[in-house]
């Protein structure tokens, strides 16, 4: 009887601090997230991503130079872009 007891005891304490840490490891799951979330909204507004119009490729806007309402990720690619709609048409660009 005093076993049995001791068992259902044993047993009682391993069940509530699993229960307990469970919830420790959701709160923490929890807080990462939001943590993570809000980092990402912090380098939304810190910089929006924008398009080189050379090379295609997404850069920080404030890494980006601006020119005739284009972006680019380097002032190589605006002097290549703008050579060659110097030599085409505009319409010849997709
Ligand atoms: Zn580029």
């Amino acid at each position: 009887m005093n076993l049995l007891i001791i068992r259902l005891i044993i047993f009682a304490v391993l069940f509530f601090a699993g229960l307990k840490l469970y919830r420790m490891y959701r709160e923490w799951k929890l807080d990462r997230e939001e943590l993570l979330e809000h980092d990402d909204d912090a380098r939304q507004e810190g910089g929006q991503m924008v398009r080189c119009s050379w090379c295609k490729v997404h850069v920080p806007e404030s890494d980006a130079l601006r020119e005739q309402g284009e972006w680019f990720c380097s002032s190589a690619h605006l002097d290549r872009y703008l050579q060659e709609k110097k030599e085409q048409k505009p319409d010849d660009r997709e």
